[in-house]
């Protein structure tokens, strides 16, 4: 056993169950944050999505402002007059007769190639005769260059061309050359379906490379592509690919045609098939996604004629989508207009959470998806966030708060309950205390008062265990008050110089004279040069005393007890050594505590009130000086009271 600490029951219980109490507000506190937080954050989703909704009716607004303002126009009576076409877009005029696109060069091919009606192939027969037939080149070129001289151009457009096929087989090549030149000279002219410069510069390309002509025919291969992709001829998509292919073999490399023209082409492709198919209202939005290319394709119908604007991004972003919020975000909401596939058009997608919006066309009446949202560093957000850090360091701290104050008070508690048991223990010690001297007065009074008078030693010896028994019970009592005194606070200590030597001499004597007939032996060493401190008397009697009879209830078979005085620098040590049973050394510094007794004080029996030592403490502070213990199981201690020295000693 250890010191004689309270052994919890009742109170283990008592503050089992304060913690237990303890433990539902310190939950309850935790509770109250996480649904504080959780309200916290749904609070925060309705807020942003009343936002994102906000924001998108702002916008879907703005945009339908603009683009039924680009409809008004497309409806007047100008059919498109004041659009800024722009670079990407293009104006195209549907009839049944065919389409009519603004400005012609963004139309690269047409879904409509309006055939013209080729002149009869009579007017070539004889010519075509001596060519096929008598194989007679010259004849034959002699009479195409006759019809060459005709007034109807579609028959000088063919003869050309075949003028030009002749003199080739007579390798007549620079005359051939020239006559493409002049059946250049004829434009849009109908040869074989298609305008006739068109055919006689792929003809002269053709020409050119049979004749390996490297330099003349890149010259002439890249201002054909030039033209293609100026759209200078009315060509169906076919030919155009057909043409641009040639054109790039005989430059022996890519040539660029813009993708943003491609699709202005489908897309207007697109509305032909529709009107031919029927199905194309009367007027109407679409956004279409070609070859990754978004074109917006707006139309109006006039009478016979639809007037329709097919745009791109460029045209769209700076007629339409200003409305848009600026990027970066100054708005804590992200806006972008989508496909119905849900890739962007425009803007900034936002994260994907649930406070975003989607506006469908059907809803709208815009022909995109308008998507609001939550962007990547909302402001509210930042706002709630730092809002629910702070909720959560109050919180905790208010946790770590009541665990701490309950900690604390467990711990008071527990202090209290044992302190309550040692005193509970006190009370029995010095009522054992009492009882011995009590016992052995009465035993001496009885044999006294004994009939038959004892002889004269005999009484003798009764009077002085008496006398003994008496003396015991004075201590007894004297220490009792004196710990009163000294608990209460009320001991002021009367300090006079005094040498110290000479006091613990005396103090020494008396007790060895008291200890003596239980053979105990007090052997004392003083040093010869008297030394002062100063020190109340009677007070650092008594705790040298105190010191003295521990040394004896505790000494164990030993009978020996030493004293030894000395001067040191810092002060006058007294030490009182014993060879008894000592002191286990994690008991030696709580035995300086009041009501506290030692393991083996029980263990051995040995009777004591656990205030000797506290006394002692106190006494030697209020001296200002220090007590301390040196010892071991079984081998004694040493108890030294150290004073300080009065000064210029
Ligand atoms: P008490 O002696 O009445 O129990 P004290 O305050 O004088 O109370 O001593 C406290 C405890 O210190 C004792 O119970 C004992 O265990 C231990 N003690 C004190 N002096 C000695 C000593 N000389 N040798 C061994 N143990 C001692």
């Amino acid at each position: 056993m250890r010191l004689q600490r309270p052994r919890f029951g009742e109170p283990r219980r008592l503050i089992l169950s304060f913690v237990l109490i303890l433990l539902l507000p310190a939950l309850a506190v935790v509770w109250l944050g996480v649904q504080l937080i959780r309200q916290d954050k749904a609070l925060e989703g309705r807020q942003l999505r009343q936002l994102s909704e906000s924001t998108a009716d702002r916008v879907i607004a703005g945009i339908e402002q603009t683009i039924s303002a680009t409809e008004r126009r497309l409806s007047g009576p100008g059919a498109g007059a004041g659009i800024r076409i722009g670079d990407d877009a293009v104006l195209v005029t549907v009839r049944d007769s065919g389409i009519e696109p603004y400005p012609p060069q963004h139309l690269l091919y047409f879904p409509d190639p309006a055939i013209m009606p080729a002149p009869a192939a009579s007017a070539y027969e004889a010519g075509e005769a001596l060519e096929y037939g008598a194989h007679d080149f010259t004849a034959a070129a002699n009479a195409f260059r006759v019809l060459a001289a005709s007034s109807r151009a579609p028959i000088r457009a063919g003869a050309l061309l075949r003028l030009a096929r002749n003199l080739r087989k007579l390798d007549r090549h620079d005359d051939a050359l020239r006559v493409y030149v002049d059946l250049e000279r004829l434009h849009d002219t109908d040869v074989l379906g298609l305008p006739a410069d068109l055919v006689s510069r792929r003809a002269r390309c053709a020409l050119l490379a049979d004749l390996s002509r490297g330099d003349e025919l890149r010259i002439c291969a890249t201002a054909l592509l030039n033209d293609l992709r100026a759209a200078r001829w009315r060509i169906d998509r076919g030919t155009f690919d057909e043409y641009v292919r040639q054109g790039e073999r005989w430059l022996g490399a890519s040539f660029a045609i813009p993708v943003e023209r491609r699709a202005l082409a489908e897309a207007t492709a697109w509305v032909w098939q529709q009107r031919a198919d029927g199905v194309l209202p009367l007027s109407g939005r679409r956004a279409l996604r070609l070859d990754d290319v978004d074109v917006t394709i707006l139309w109006q119908t006039a009478g016979e004629r639809v007037v329709v604007l097919l745009a791109g991004r460029q045209f769209a972003e700076r007629e339409w989508f200003s409305a848009l919020p600026p990027e970066p975000a100054a708005h804590s909401v992200a806006v972008a207009l989508t496909d119905d596939g849900g890739r962007p058009l425009v803007g900034r997608v936002p994260l994907q959470s649930a406070s975003v919006v989607r506006r469908k066309p059907s809803e709208t009446g815009l022909p995109w998806v308008v998507v609001a949202g939550e962007g990547e560093s909302t402001a509210s957000r930042a706002e709630f966030a730092s809002r629910r850090r702070l909720l959560l360091a109050g919180l905790s701290l208010l946790f770590v708060l009541v665990v701490a104050g309950g900690y604390s008070i467990t711990r008071a508690m527990s202090r209290e309950l044992a302190v309550a048991r040692l005193q509970t223990d006190f009370v029995s010690a010095v009522s054992h205390e009492f009882r011995t001297p009590l016992t052995s007065l009465q035993q001496f009074t009885a044999l006294l008062n004994d009939a038959e008078e004892p002889p004269l030693a005999k009484r003798r010896a009764f009077y002085q265990a008496q006398e003994r028994a008496v003396e015991r019970l004075r201590r007894l009592v004297e220490s009792l008050l004196d710990f009163g005194r000294m608990e209460a606070g009320a001991h002021p200590y009367r300090l006079e110089p005094l040498d110290p030597c000479a006091l613990v001499s005396s103090v020494v004597e008396d007790f060895a004279r008291e200890v003596h007939t239980e053979g105990f032996t007090v052997e004392c060493t003083v040093p010869a040069g008297g030394s002062t401190v100063n020190a109340d008397r009677d007070a650092l009697a008594r705790a040298l005393w105190n010191l003295l009879d521990n040394a004896v209830k505790y000494s164990g078979t030993s009978r020996r007890i030493f004293v030894e005085v000395a001067t040191k620098a810092t002060g006058v040590a007294i030490a009182v050594r014993d060879e008894g049973i000592g002191i286990p050394r994690h008991e030696q510094t709580e035995i300086f505590d009041k009501f506290v007794r030692g393991a083996a004080s029980r263990a051995h029996g040995i009777k004591g009130t656990g205030i000797g030592l506290a006394m002692v403490r106190h006494i030697v502070q209020g001296h200002g000086g220090s007590a301390h213990v040196q010892s071991a199981p079984g081998e004694g201690s040493t108890f030294t009271i150290l004073l300080p020295r009065v000064e210029g000693q």
